[in-house]
């Protein structure tokens, strides 16, 4: 991914694609003290802007450090990132990291650096080729208690239990992996929360006390209610899923990504991950819509 045309702002400036490079004993790479977010571009626009740079700040206190960049000066800087690359309909990934001035545990007097890059990344999959779900094993390893770890941080360093967990996913023949936490509770998938539509078609989703309360969960949250779904927040544990009528997946890159097996338990994507696909296609702003016929056909 480092040998393409493009820009990337880089500490205030723009520099050339190919040299954005830090150097091996930068404390990020070796201490995983490094935040970062990410972030959908659609029609020109970045979706909840502000709120993913709120996060990016509030991650790297968590962390320990301060961004050295306000709100305001990072957004700005998204706008020239995604001029200088002409991205329409694309991702963003600022990440803010410690430098390599000193080498150790402490790293007290690092630079914290930070990055922004963007590329063009259009949606590949049809709503209707989405509907078909995907397929999800039980990770092997699990969300830390918080006294573990920042677990609300959207920090590098969490994410090794992500990758481990995705690889081991994929050797397997599935998609993703479904993350238990500590307590074997059903926690997140490897970049997306989790939604289970229950036979009484209330929809349940676990409360975010040790994983990222994303923004695109909020919002479908939101699209839910106002759509007049109940909505419950609750423990759910890995016994409670076969029960589930519909799963669906949300995340910025994910959006409402339907679910059609965990494990042994198939689900089929029906009327409320439709409507909500909908509802979050709308609110984004895309186009295509999908239709009942189609979905049906596809699920
Ligand atoms: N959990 C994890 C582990 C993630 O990486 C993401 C993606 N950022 C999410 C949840 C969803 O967060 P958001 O909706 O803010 O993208």
């Amino acid at each position: 991914f480092d040998d393409r045309d493009g820009q990337i702002w880089f500490n205030g400036e723009m520099i050339e694609w190919r040299k954005a490079k830090v150097h091996v004993l930068t404390h990020g790479l070796h201490y995983a003290s490094s935040v970062f977010e990410g972030e959908r571009v659609y029609n020109g626009t970045v979706f909840k802007l502000t709120e993913h740079t709120e996060r990016l700040h509030e991650s790297a206190r968590q962390m320990g450090f301060e961004i050295p960049y306000s709100v305001e000066e990072i957004n700005a800087a998204h706008d020239v990132v995604l001029k200088a690359n002409g991205i329409a309909d694309g991702y963003v990934r600022p990440l803010a990291w410690r430098g390599s001035e000193m080498m150790g545990v402490s790293a007290q007097h690092n630079r914290i650096n930070l990055a922004i890059a963007a590329w063009e990344w259009p949606s590949y999959f049809s709503p209707e080729a989405r509907m078909a779900g995907i397929k999800l094993m039980i990770a092997p390893w699990r969300r830390p208690d918080p006294q573990c770890a920042p677990v609300h941080a959207k920090a590098a360093g969490l994410y090794m239990i992500c990758t481990l967990s995705k690889h081991e996913a994929e050797r397997q023949g599935y998609h993703d992996a479904l993350m238990l936490d500590w307590r074997g509770q059903v926690a997140e998938a490897t970049g997306a929360n989790v939604f289970f539509v229950m036979p009484d078609g209330a929809i349940h989703t676990p409360i975010p006390d040790c994983f990222l309360n994303g923004i695109t969960r909020q919002t479908v949250i939101g699209l839910a209610r106002d759509a007049g779904y109940e909505v419950v927040e609750r423990a759910i544990m890995p016994e409670d899923i076969a029960q589930a009528r519909e799963v669906f997946l949300t995340g910025t890159a994910a959006e409402i990504t339907p679910v059609g097996q965990i494990a042994d338990a198939h689900f089929t994507p029906g009327d409320v991950t439709r409507t909500l696909i909908d509802a979050y296609d709308d609110l984004v702003g895309r186009g295509h819509k999908l239709t009942a016929a189609a979905s049906v056909s596809a699920a």
